[in-house]
């Protein structure tokens, strides 16, 4: 069985008074029983990963480069991120898919990158609304899978948050048979590519969570945390989402 995992994602939310919320989060929960990881602007990822030196509480990024290094300004590298404290980097969000135009190939170089760094990518894949409509959403999420994902990866440090588009800061939640159905799909595609070893890829589900329908997704067959957007930036909130899965 894969291990448990929640992640928070600040997306460009966050200032240095923000880590007051996580001097709470870890002051209430010095012992998480699940894998924790919050992703903060990059900003704040040296800092913050200080702040939490000795609890388990990781530092993840919210996107990395595709080369160690050069000529591309204003954007940052896997090993940068890496020195800068991250141990983790969402890569393929569909906020970057769609403001960046990112691609499914382009995203399988950032992820070989962050393998290579030491850093264990989240990779998102998520159907827009218009896509389930027309009943494509297995395929959208399934080709996304694959082409996101380059030829040497290590399956000890992926971990793959289905996100549908339409369910993301929306309030609107996807069912749990939704959830069900992708996330056993997901589960048979990967065990395709990569044997009994894709038991133990942590499978995320994200797009409005909040602590009160967390507990009722982490009952989902299949679903092995949370990637969570806006209930990540107040401690009180991931917390009790935190309890939750710890419960589950
Ligand atoms: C996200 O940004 O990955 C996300 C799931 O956002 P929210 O929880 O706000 O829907």
């Amino acid at each position: 069985m894969a291990r448990k995992f929640l992640a928070g994602n600040w997306k460009m939310n966050g200032n240095r008074a923000a880590l007051d919320e996580v001097r709470r989060l870890i002051a209430a929960h010095p012992e998480p029983t699940v894998d924790l990881v919050l992703c903060p602007p990059a900003t704040l990822i040296a800092e913050m990963a200080e702040l939490t030196r000795g609890h388990a509480l990781q530092i993840g990024a919210q996107d990395c480069h595709s080369a160690e290094k050069g000529a591309h300004t204003g954007d940052i590298s896997a090993p940068i991120l890496a020195d800068a404290g991250a141990r983790h980097v969402i890569l393929g969000h569909s906020e970057r898919r769609a403001d960046h135009n990112e691609t499914d190939s382009q995203i399988a170089g950032k992820l070989a990158a962050a393998q290579a760094a030491g850093l264990t990518p989240i990779l998102c894949i998520g159907e827009t609304l218009q896509q389930r409509d027309q009943g494509q959403t297995l395929d959208v999420v399934t080709a996304q899978l694959s082409g996101s994902i380059p030829k040497i990866t290590d399956p000890e440090r992926i971990v793959v948050a289905y996100e549908p588009v339409w369910a993301i800061g929306t309030g609107r939640v996807a069912a749990p048979e939704q959830i069900a159905e992708v996330h056993d799909a997901l589960r048979e595609a990967l065990h395709h590519r990569f044997g009994h070893r894709a038991k133990d890829i942590p499978l995320l589900y994200g797009g409005s969570v909040n602590p009160g329908n967390a507990a009722a997704i982490f009952a989902v067959d299949n679903v092995d945390g949370a990637l969570v957007g806006g209930a990540s930036l107040k401690a009180g909130d991931f917390g009790a989402i935190l309890e939750a899965l710890q419960a589950a």
